[in-house]
């Protein structure tokens, strides 16, 4: 059986067949950046990780593309109110969001386009739409008309003529200058003092959704093979997707659309006015990102899943079987024929199970489940090495099953890279601590100069000793840069 992923298009699983062969195209919509990432953005994007990861453990080259919306109407109202530039807000929202996901271990999209510099590709595409009488221009604004695209609310299942409108009746002057209430802005004139483009409309700035249409086509072309953001984007952010790209195009714009479920707060959704918002940051100050990993990892990704005490205490669990299976490594000096070269193959029946796992739409928790066998298994043959000096297993199987669960925790970003020989060879940590990514790197030397310039002395040189400490040397520049390799 292929690999079967669940299309929130087709309402069904299916058999994942990308364009081209070898090679998956999979756009991610990302964060809107004004302010830290919470629980639900860690979810998202540690799923997508996951997706990618496996597709590449299959043999796919996958090409992995996410936005970062830079300009909108939140944006806006948090720069006048902090009075700042808004280019510097999202410059600081933009680091802090690359930074917690270098901590998840998350890997790095291979492009993360802004809205802003896509400008001349998001005029070019409305000027295709109006031509096409797709979207009409009224006093500087541009609106798609949602009733020239036939095939609209085909992802969400809604039907223009049962939706409706505000309950009210009340319209305001947007409202007033569409022709469909569902008409949606492509492009908004802009107000005075607010930051602006040129377009043949006049000034003004792009509206949400049509940055996506444009970053597609121009990163990954016409079609792409996987699109996917949470279940609250399937309306209406990724219908008004498929109406601008598709009306242009004339083409499918993704063929499999993904969308992962909410996180629960303790059984309520997570909102700001409940106060229950969790930052990822907050909560990887009490609690190990791996830890945070097996914790999304333990539901399917569609499903809601709720954030409680003891649903972190099992991942805790979850996350020590595991290590623990990995410091069997500590005995290995007890077994004859040992040696730290990877094996020829993998133990065949876990990698087996683990695939049949993931291949039915990603079912993390039944792929986790091999690795907690694996880890159980090297744990108690590592108490029988430590008690009795022996073991009965053969050295050869527990060394493919030791190298099975390495390489398994390195599918699901459980850590971050296979060891190398020489690592092994010093005696260095075999668990998860194989030293910190360059993007986490980066982060820390901006920390420890933000400390600086807010001279604090203590916070810069504690940082500085963190990163010597991971075998980081630092040189600062004359010019205020710093400068680091690895020792
Ligand atoms: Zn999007």
């Amino acid at each position: 059986m292929p690999l079967q992923i669940y299309n929130t298009l087709t309402r069904r699983k299916e058999p994942f067949q990308p364009l081209e062969p070898g090679k998956v195209r999979m756009y991610v919509c990302g964060v809107t950046v004004y302010n830290d990432c919470h629980l639900g953005h860690a979810r998202s994007y540690i799923v997508w990780d996951i997706v990618r990861r496996y597709l590449q453990w299959r043999d796919y080259t996958v090409q992995y593309v996410q936005n970062f919306t830079d300009i909108d109407d939140k944006i806006i109202r948090r720069s006048q109110e902090e009075d700042i530039p808004w280019q510097a807000l999202t410059h600081k929202y933009i680091n802090a969001y690359l930074e917690d996901m270098g901590r998840l271990n998350v890997l790095p999209a291979d492009a993360y386009p802004k809205a802003t510099e896509v400008i001349p590709e998001i005029v070019d595409l409305i000027e295709t739409l109006i031509e096409q009488d797709c979207a009409y221009a009224v006093a500087g604004d541009v609106y798609y008309a949602v009733e020239r695209f036939p095939s609209y609310g085909k992802l969400s299942g809604r039907k223009l003529d049962q939706m409706e409108a505000g309950a009210s009746g009340r319209v305001d002057e947007e409202e007033a200058r569409k022709r469909h209430p569902f008409d949606f802005a492509l492009w908004k004139a802009a107000k005075p003092g607010e930051p602006e483009w040129e377009s043949p409309w006049g000034m003004g700035r792009p509206g949400w959704h049509i940055e996506c249409s444009a970053m597609v086509k121009k990163l990954l072309g016409d079609r792409i093979d996987i699109h996917t953001g949470g279940e609250d984007l399937v309306f209406p952010h990724h219908e008004n997707e498929i109406a601008q790209s598709e009306a242009a195009t004339t083409k499918p714009l993704a063929n499999v659309w993904m969308h992962n479920g909410f996180v629960k707060i303790r059984g309520d959704k997570m909102s700001k006015s409940l106060k229950n918002f969790t930052t990822i940051r907050s909560l990887l100050e009490t609690t190990d990102p791996m830890v945070v990993r097996l914790f999304v990892l333990q539901a399917h990704y569609r499903s809601p899943i709720d954030f409680t005490d003891e649903a972190i205490k099992g991942a805790e669990n979850g996350w020590k079987t595991l290590e623990e299976g990995l410091k069997f490594f500590d005995q290995v000096s007890k077994l004859p024929n040992w040696s730290n070269n990877p094996p020829d193959s993998l133990d065949p029946e876990s990698v087996e199970r683990f695939n049949a796992a993931m291949d039915d739409d990603f079912n993390t928790s039944g792929g986790l489940a091999v690795l907690f066998e694996l880890a159980k298994d090297l744990r108690r043959e590592k108490n029988l090495l430590s008690h009795e000096g022996k073991t009965t297993t053969p050295t050869e199987q527990l060394h493919q099953k030791w190298w099975t669960l390495i390489d398994l925790m390195c599918v699901l970003g459980l850590m971050k890279k296979r060891p190398e020989i020489s690592e092994l060879e010093m005696g260095s940590s075999t668990g998860t601590e194989l030293g910190l990514s360059d993007i986490e790197i980066d982060a820390l030397i901006q920390q420890r100069q933000d400390a600086r310039k807010a001279k604090n002395f203590a916070e810069s040189d504690r940082l500085r000793d963190e990163l010597v400490a991971n075998g980081i040397t630092l040189i600062d520049q004359p010019s205020g840069m710093t400068r680091w390799y690895r020792n």
